[in-house]
């Protein structure tokens, strides 16, 4: 398969263009043409210059070696409020994967994936019940959020504000191919969104957390938590076996020194498991000293999990006492859950008599 330019980081592409004797200054024009323009017929196109006319005109073609990330788009639904917008979209080996436009007044946020599944087998994740098939390319992500640009942009409506990695797979496992991609989206000549607008969130990767610290990405971090002890953690978070709670969060006071940043802890409230106030009291006790925002996200109903969304007084419990304890906290609003486009609720297409999803007996994966 060819090498996509979409894969290419700046400075990627003006060692590219050099390997092929285009002189790197060439590559504003390509990566204008790419990222501002969003085109997707980058051949003869008369305003190249020649060395740079030659390289895309004979890469692109049929047995030039280059390709981009164009991937096909297999469903789109909007949601009843009209608000929540999710597509389907095909990548080039035929692996599916699911980008959402969530839109608030003024502005639009994108979300999107990063695997095509993922391996750390939470069990009220769609995405977690499918299990882990592939990483995603850096162009394969870049791909989903000009998807996104370009709806926006045909539906007459301003760009994307924000970008979150909650989509599909886990950030942080796939961790060069995010970083690039992220480098890619807030290059100031192309899509140029702002760092600080855009979210990793990692359900508690450490090694991540502290290269993330130490490479000084300016990215926020949010940490999916979901339980205040590693015997309740890991009944849910099958990774938590792995990375348990004791160095997970030193790895985030860790970052917070480091980088000086907030960081946001996600928690899917499930009735009666982890949405009652003696679990809030420990979740606080545990955050004590770190500069925290809590989310709470009222649990999203996926097929293979049996688990309640608790009540909206619980909610507000929960939130009332990390809010006198002293944590910012905000409770998410609900939104998508008629088109499958909420928090968790991801996951590719069946592909008939390819691999059965759900896993055996509808068990979580623990592959990772
Ligand atoms: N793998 C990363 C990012 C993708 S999941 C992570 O876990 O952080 C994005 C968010 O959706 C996570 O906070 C996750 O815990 C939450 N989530 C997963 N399944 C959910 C469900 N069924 N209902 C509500 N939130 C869910
Ligand atoms: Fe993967 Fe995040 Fe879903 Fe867990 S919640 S299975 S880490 S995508």
């Amino acid at each position: 398969m060819p090498r996509s330019l979409h894969d290419l980081t700046f400075s990627a592409m003006e060692r590219e263009l050099a390997a092929s004797g285009v002189k790197p200054i060439h590559a504003r024009a390509l990566w204008r043409s790419l990222y501002r323009e969003m085109e997707t017929e980058l051949t003869q196109r008369a305003d190249f210059l020649m060395p740079l006319r030659q390289f895309v005109d004979e890469g692109l073609g049929d047995s030039g070696g280059w390709g981009l990330d164009q991937p096909e788009v297999v469903s789109d639904l909007k949601s009843s409020d009209g608000q929540t917008r999710k597509f389907l979209l095909r990548l080039r080996d035929g692996e599916t994967v699911e980008t959402v436009i969530m839109g608030y007044p003024g502005r639009s946020t994108a979300c999107v994936s990063t695997q095509a599944g993922c391996a750390m087998g939470c069990t009220f994740c769609a995405t977690g019940q499918m299990g882990f098939v592939r990483h995603l390319r850096p162009g394969e992500i870049v791909a989903q959020v000009l998807h996104c640009e370009r709806a926006l942009r045909d539906g007459g409506e301003p760009g994307l504000r924000n970008l979150v990695l909650m989509g599909m797979g886990e950030p942080l496992h796939n961790y060069d191919a995010v970083m690039d991609a992220l480098e890619i989206i807030t290059e100031r000549r192309g899509i140029n969104l702002a760092p600080s607008h855009v979210s990793v969130s990692t359900v508690g990767v450490v090694p991540g957390i502290l290269r993330m610290a130490r490479e000084g990405r300016p990215y926020n971090l949010a940490v999916s938590l979901h339980a205040a002890t590693d015997a309740e953690r890991a009944a849910i978070v099958p990774a938590s076996r792995r990375w348990p709670l004791d160095e997970l969060i030193a790895a985030c006071r860790a970052y917070g020194k480091i980088t000086g940043r907030r960081i946001f802890f996600g928690w899917t409230l499930i009735a009666g498991t982890n949405d009652t106030p003696a679990v809030a009291h420990q979740l606080a006790a545990l955050l004590t000293g770190i500069d925290a925002h809590i989310n709470l996200i009222p649990l999203n109903p996926t097929e293979g999990y049996c688990g309640q969304t608790g009540s909206e007084r619980a909610a507000q419990t929960f939130k009332s006492i990390l809010q006198a304890a002293g944590f910012p906290c905000t409770l998410r609003q609900r939104r998508g859950i008629d088109v499958a486009a909420g928090c968790g609720q991801l996951r590719a297409a069946k592909k008939p008599g390819n691999r059965d999803f759900a896993g055996p007996n509808g068990a979580p994966p623990t592959n990772f």
